[in-house]
C-alpha cells in the first residue's frame, strides 16, 4: 500500500510500504477513507532532524474497519469509525476519568512511536475497542468532512474551550485562526459564550471565523493585540483565552489579554522553553490549562451536532488531494496558501 513517509523537514514521499497486518490480539486494521494534514504537521515539516528510516505521517482519520483481532469486542468488519489522534485502551485510571491521552497503554498515531501515520491507504490501530469510534447511523457524504474533524481539530478546539473554562457570559478570545482556532469559535458558540474575539492575520480564515460566531475579529498582532482587547473589555481583558498557536508570542499575548482570574485554554503544540510573564499570572491568579484533547472522550458529546448539522465544523477544509498530492498539500499549507488539507487515499 501507499503510505506517507517524512525523511527530514520538508522532505515528505508517499513511499510502497507493507500493508499492515494484526499484530496483537485488540488490534484493529482500518481502511482510511479520508485522512488529511494538521497544522501540527507543519512542525516537523520545519523542524524535523533526519530520520533514517523516515517517520509515518498522520494523525487524524475516518475510515471502515476491514479486520480486528482475536479480542476486539466492539467493532467489526464494515463498521464506519472516527479515529481519535491518539490511541487508548479505554479501560485504565485514566480513560476512566476521561483523560484518554494519558492512557496507561496509549500513544499517538504519526509520531514515530508505536504506531504509524493515517495519511496513507490503511492502518494498524492499536487498543482498537478503546480508540476507535463505531458512527452508529449511515452518514450521508456531505458530512465526511465534518465527521473527519473529530478525529482531532474540533474536539481540540472544544478542548480549549473547556480547558479555558468558556460558558454563558463568558468573553473569549481565540488566540489563532487556524483549524483548531476556528474549531474553538465553534466550541465557545456551542458553549455559549457572549463575546468571541479571535485574533488572526489571514481575511479569509477571519470572515470564516465570523460565520462561525465570532463576533469580532482583530488583526494586530502582539502589544497591539493586547490593546485591542483591552478596549474591548473595559479594561479588563478576557475571561478565556483559548491559545491555539503554540509559539511563545502567542502564549505571551494570551497571557496579556486574560483578565485576573481568568483562565488560558492551551492546545497548540508548545514550542517553546516556559510559559512567560511568570510573575504577572501568579499575582492575577491566572490558571494555564489544557494539552493534548482527550478526543476520545468528546465523541459522545460533539457527534450529535455535527450528524444533525448544528455545527460545519468540515468547512475548515479548503483543499483535497490524493495520496500521491500529499506533498504538495503539506507545501501549500506551509505556504498558508491552504488551510487544511483533506487527504483522499
Ligand atoms: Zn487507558
Amino acid at each position: 500500500m501507499r503510505a506517507t513517509v517524512m525523511y527530514k523537514a520538508g522532505d515528505v514521499r508517499i513511499e510502497n510500504v507493507p500493508d499492515p497486518k494484526i499484530l496483537e490480539p485488540r488490534d484493529a486494521i482500518l481502511r482510511i477513507t479520508r485522512a488529511c494534514i494538521c497544522g501540527s504537521d507543519l512542525w516537523p515539516y520545519k523542524l524535523l532532524p533526519k530520520v533514517d528510516n523516515g517517520q509515518r505521517m498522520g494523525h487524524e482519520a475516518i475510515g471502515v474497519i476491514e479486520a480486528v483481532g482475536a479480542e476486539v469486542r466492539t467493532l467489526k468488519t464494515g463498521d464506519f469509525v472516527i479515529m481519535p489522534f491518539a490511541f487508548s485502551d479505554g479501560t485504565c485510571a485514566f480513560c476512566h476519568e476521561g483523560l484518554h491521552t494519558s492512557c496507561v497503554q496509549g500513544g499517538f498515531f504519526g509520531t514515530g512511536g508505536k504506531a504509524d501515520g493515517a495519511q496513507a491507504e490503511a492502518l494498524r490501530v492499536p487498543q482498537a475497542d478503546g480508540t476507535l469510534f463505531r458512527v452508529p447511523v449511515r452518514a450521508d457524504e456531505a458530512l465526511m468532512p465534518a465527521l473527519l474533524t473529530l478525529s482531532d481539530v474540533m474536539c481540540t478546539g472544544h478542548h480549549a474551550a473547556r480547558s479555558g473554562q468558556v460558558g454563558p457570559g463568558k468573553v473569549v478570545v481565540v488566540v489563532g485562526d487556524g483549524a483548531v482556532g476556528l474549531c474553538g469559535v465553534i466550541a465557545a458558540k456551542r458553549l455559549g459564550a457572549d463575546q468571541i474575539v479571535v485574533l488572526g492575520g489571514h481575511p479569509d480564515r477571519l470572515s470564516l471565523a465570523r460565520e462561525f460566531g465570532a463576533t469580532e475579529v482583530i488583526r494586530e498582532r502582539g502589544e497591539a493585540a493586547i490593546e485591542r482587547v483591552r478596549a474591548l473589555t473595559g479594561g479588563f481583558g478576557a475571561h478565556s483565552v483559548l491559545e491555539c498557536v503554540g509559539s511563545e508570542q502567542a502564549m505571551a499575548t494570551a497571557l496579556g489579554i486574560v483578565r485576573a482570574g481568568g483562565h488560558i485554554g492551551r492546545v497548540g503544540v508548545p514550542h517553546y522553553e516556559g510559559i512567560p510573564a511568570l510573575n504577572p499570572s501568579f499575582y492575577q491568579n491566572i490558571t494555564v490549562a489544557g494539552g493534548p484533547a482527550p478526543v476520545r472522550a468528546y465523541l459522545n458529546e460533539l457527534l450529535p451536532d455535527v450528524l444533525e448539522g448544528r455545527i460545519q465544523p468540515g468547512r475548515v477544509f479548503d483543499r483535497t488531494v490524493g495520496l500521491n498530492d500529499v506533498p504538495a498539500g503539506y507545501r501549500t499549507m506551509d505556504r498558508r496558501e491552504a488551510l487544511k488539507v483533506m487527504v483522499q487515499p
